[in-house]
């Protein structure tokens, strides 16, 4: 696929795109555009093929099933033998068993008994569960009022032959598994796994192993990208700790947008610090600078660099657990060649009165339960500054106050995101 769109050329199709308060949903919209998937096909085990891409359509080589067979344990029998006013006696000439069918030929009110995914004799066409059937040596009586056709699978129900079993870009999870395997299929065509090349900006930082000189701190961003990328399951390659000076800057960003699909750094794109990350990354690609109308958040570059996707996110560390989920995450998973899901806000009561002025989203992390009405509910995880990391640790998700949302009462229905299956 190629790209023609510029990010100018897309910023500028978005009516009332403002650079410096931009809201969360119109950033989404121009890295979605902005973004190509890549097209690169492997061919995968499909026992190694959990959370891939699937990069082609996987049409179905077979009926699913491939007979008409009992979807209950009973006796199968001919529909048109069934007395419709009152119970009627029929021989039992053999069994059908799972894997096992029977061979003979059923004569009219004769029945066989059936086991559970049995192929259905020849010529019937209805199950009578066992539980109504009583016997009597070799005749069995079958009650009136049964359903011609019931508790029968018909075959090719669950997937005919020739038809789109599982379609390109969906991402593989357990029952896509089963699916395919349900097919005969034991190689799939999947994407390769996208490379991703990560680093920390800030002359404050020391690595894991240095000492804590006065005023530092020690590098966490590149432990909570880590932990994140590694759920999406790309490629990581760590850059480390990216010193405050143009040459570095410059020297670790060439190496990346060589090296790698896609490219995340946090620090340095503060307005105190834009000035030469800006400088560098116009040079060396096509980046923007926005001012998202989010908290916690605000300062994030976005572009290209060679052929790698960049995304530059704050330095706080919340904020930047908060931007990759709301902006890399899917940019990402679509950059792999999949559709992102979208992730489903539940509707929650907020036990906190919240302040808040419409015009910005803001993310608050919460703990969310489910109260004594069995509704749910959330109250806040103390400090809300973006540097609290321990605020993200207790929390189990957010409540998102929408751009438009004005100050929350306690009480109020607002919109939470779980964490469980997300970060
Ligand atoms: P910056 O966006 O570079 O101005 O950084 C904003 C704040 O986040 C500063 O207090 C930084 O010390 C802190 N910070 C930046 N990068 C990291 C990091 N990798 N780990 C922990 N804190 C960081
Ligand atoms: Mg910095």
């Amino acid at each position: 696929m190629t790209r023609t769109e510029t990010l100018a050329g897309i910023v500028s199709s978005l009516s009332d795109f403002d650079p410096n308060a931009l809201p969360v949903a119109m950033a989404r919209q121009a890295i979605e555009r902005f973004i190509t998937p890549i097209d690169s096909i492997e061919l995968v085990p499909l026992r190694s093929a959990l959370d891939r891409v699937l990069a082609r359509d996987v049409i179905s080589p077979i009926n699913v099933p491939a007979h008409d067979n009992a979807a209950m344990d009973g006796w199968a029998l001919r529909f048109a033998d069934l007395d419709t006013d009152g119970p009627k006696a029929f021989e039992s000439i053999g069994t059908a068993l799972a894997g096992k069918p029977f061979t003979g030929t059923v004569a009219p009110n004769q029945a066989v008994r059936i086991m559970t995914g049995a192929v259905m004799p020849p010529g019937c066409d209805t199950v009578v569960i066992q539980e109504l059937v009583a016997t009597d040596g070799q005749r069995i009586i079958i009650p009136a009022r049964q359903q011609q056709g019931q508790h029968r699978r018909l075959r090719g129900e669950d997937l005919c032959a020739g038809t789109p079993a599982v379609s390109a870009g969906q991402l593989l999870r357990p029952a896509e598994l089963g699916l395919l395997a349900s097919l005969g299929i034991a190689e799939v065509p999947v994407q390769r796994r996208l490379k991703v090349a990560f680093f920390s900006t800030g002359d404050e930082l020391r690595s894991l192993g240095e000492p804590l000189d006065p005023g530092c701190v020690y590098d966490s961003n590149r432990y909570t990208l880590m932990g994140m990328l590694t759920r999406l399951g790309v490629e990581l390659i760590d850059l480390g700790v990216v010193p405050d000076s143009p040459q570095a800057l410059e020297a670790a960003v060439r190496d990346a947008s060589r090296a790698a699909d896609a490219i995340v750094s946090s620090g340095g794109v503060s307005v105190g610090e834009a000035d030469f990350t800006r400088e560098i990354m116009n040079r060396l690609g096509e980046v923007a600078f926005w001012t998202i109308a989010m908290r916690p958040g605000r300062p994030m570059a976005f572009g290209r660099i060679g052929r790698a996707s960049y995304f530059g996110l704050p330095g706080n560390p919340v904020a930047v657990m908060i931007t990759f989920l709301f902006f890399v995450r899917d940019a990402l998973i679509r950059q792999s060649g999949a559709i992102p899901r979208p992730v489903l806000p539940v509707p929650v009561r907020s036990m906190t009165a919240i302040q808040k002025k419409p015009g910005r989203t803001e993310y608050q992390r919460a703990i969310v339960g489910i109260g004594e009405d069995g509704m749910l509910q959330a109250r806040l995880t103390g400090s809300q500054g973006s540097g609290v990391l321990r605020s993200m640790s207790e929390a189990n998700g957010l409540m998102v106050l929408r751009h438009d949302q004005a100050a929350i009462a306690m009480g109020d229905m607002v919109d939470a995101i779980l964490f469980e299956g997300l970060i």
